[in-house]
């Protein structure tokens, strides 16, 4: 109970079908105990034998079906019971989308695969939560796959991924991610490499589709797949060809009619399109703030939730690793071979000679045994950051999860930065 401001304790007494919301204030922890009736946050229901200790910027809401009784110790930046939430239409989702998969269930077909989209904070990544919990509590294994790079769900931002949630997700952790398949994207929008965004997103919908090939129940639960806010332009190529490559049957748009009705007219008829609302209790992160939640995630990447662990530390000789970047600089188009479409550049391993401005970059350690495999469409075993490079030595050094020696020894840089002051 260590950072807890043990003096200030608030009763809260919540009738059915309403939810507490709540903050808790930067640099202090907050500890919630339910004291009577049944509560879930986000779908996980809570149980009266633990206190539940939520981190400096959490953003949580306790909701009830039947009424609850629960106690809140600690310092809040915002707290309040609201009767106005779009639970009971999520819930409908969630039973029709069961539906489908008790369908799929009787005819060897596969389970329906959701695509939840929508603008920046308007819940996706929670209802997906919502979805894939109440899925869980009967017994399905849904596959979330994850290509919000902002964020990055089932691994660091930079990265899209997919997970088989086989149980709920924690309501402080989340979801247990020890084993998630992950891609190297490198950088925290698809802008930064829209090609090989979607190169990436067919690449994941064809491991899906092998792995529901492979195992029924899988393929019988469906996947659900969160993606990021960008849905102008380019971004919305990205959501159509997402549909497509997935082969969507739902499609759940957050909020925006405008969206809904642009997918309504360009997505097939067999795709169901609906609109649902956000919920008013949905934090909008400033540019800011999404910056802190990304390096939290990156630093829990390394020391494990509340710094529960320790990362390694050691030296990497150059010429034990090769390291490569994804995409070559276009070249003009009269100096392209003839037939050579200049996108093909994006996605092409480029070779980088370690130097000094490696420092603090994040790398990713490809699967890949060799270059003869696809290692722009390999999955990554893990991560480390460069925290030093010594060019007289031919060494730098890293900070990793897993001790050496490392599995592998093919990295991939990503734009994605990271300095270490824990
Ligand atoms: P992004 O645009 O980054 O993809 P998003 O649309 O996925 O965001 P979420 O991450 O689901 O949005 O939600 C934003 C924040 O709001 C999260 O911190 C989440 O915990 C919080 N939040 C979601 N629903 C509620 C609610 N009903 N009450 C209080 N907080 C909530």
């Amino acid at each position: 109970e260590k950072g807890i401001d043990l003096t200030i304790v608030q009763d809260y007494k919540l009738a059915k079908d309403n939810e507490l919301r709540f903050e808790v204030e930067p640099n202090e922890r907050v500890k919630l105990d339910l004291v009577d009736g049944s509560a879930e946050i986000f779908g996980t229901e809570l149980v009266r034998s633990r206190s539940y200790i939520f981190e400096s910027g959490a953003k949580i809401a306790v909701f009830t079906w039947f009424g609850c009784s629960v106690k809140l110790t600690g310092k809040l930046e915002a707290c309040y019971v609201s009767k106005d939430t779009p639970m009971v239409i999520y819930l409908n989702t969630h039973a029709a989308v069961e539906q489908l998969r008790k369908t799929a269930e009787q005819e060897d077909i596969r389970g329906p695969r959701i695509l939840v989209v929508g603008a920046q904070d308007v819940g996706k990544s929670t209802v997906c939560r919502l979805l894939l919990n109440y899925a869980v509590r009967l017994g399905r294994k849904t596959t979330l796959v994850d290509i919000d790079v902002g964020q990055g769900g089932v691994a660091i931002p930079g990265t899209v991924g997919a997970l088989t949630v086989e149980r709920p997700a924690d309501p402080v952790d989340g979801f247990d991610l020890k084993v998630p398949l992950v891609y190297n994207f490198g950088h925290t929008s698809p802008n930064g490499n829209i090609k090989l965004y979607e190169t990436l997103i067919s690449r994941l919908a064809d491991v899906f589709n092998a792995k529901c090939d492979f195992n029924s129940q899988i393929k019988y639960s469906g996947c659900i797949i969160n993606t990021c806010g960008w849905i102008k332009g380019q971004g919305y190529q990205c959501i159509l060809h997402t549909a497509q490559s997935f082969e969507a049957d739902v499609v759940l748009v957050l909020d925006s009619e405008r969206l809904y009705n642009d997918l309504k007219r360009d997505l097939p008829d067999f795709v169901n399109v609906i609109l649902q609302p956000k919920s008013p209790g949905v934090v909008e992160r400033p540019r800011e703030s999404r910056r802190d939640a990304r390096d939290e995630r990156v630093k829990e990447y390394f020391y494990g939730p509340r710094k529960i662990y320790f990362p390694h530390v050691f030296d990497i000789k150059f010429s034990d690793v090769n390291i490569f970047k994804i995409g070559a600089p276009a070249l003009p188009d009269s100096c392209l071979p003839l037939g050579m479409e200049q996108e093909n550049t994006q996605t092409k391993l480029v070779p980088v000679i370690p130097g000094r401005d490696l420092t603090h970059h994040i790398l990713s350690l490809s699967m890949a045994e060799s270059l003869e495999e696809n290692v722009v469409e390999t999955n990554v075993a893990g991560f480390v950051v460069v925290t030093h490079v010594d060019t007289d030595r031919q060494v730098f050094s890293v900070l990793s999860p897993a001790p050496r020696p490392l599995p592998r020894n093919y990295f991939l840089i990503m734009d994605i930065r990271f300095i270490d002051i824990h």
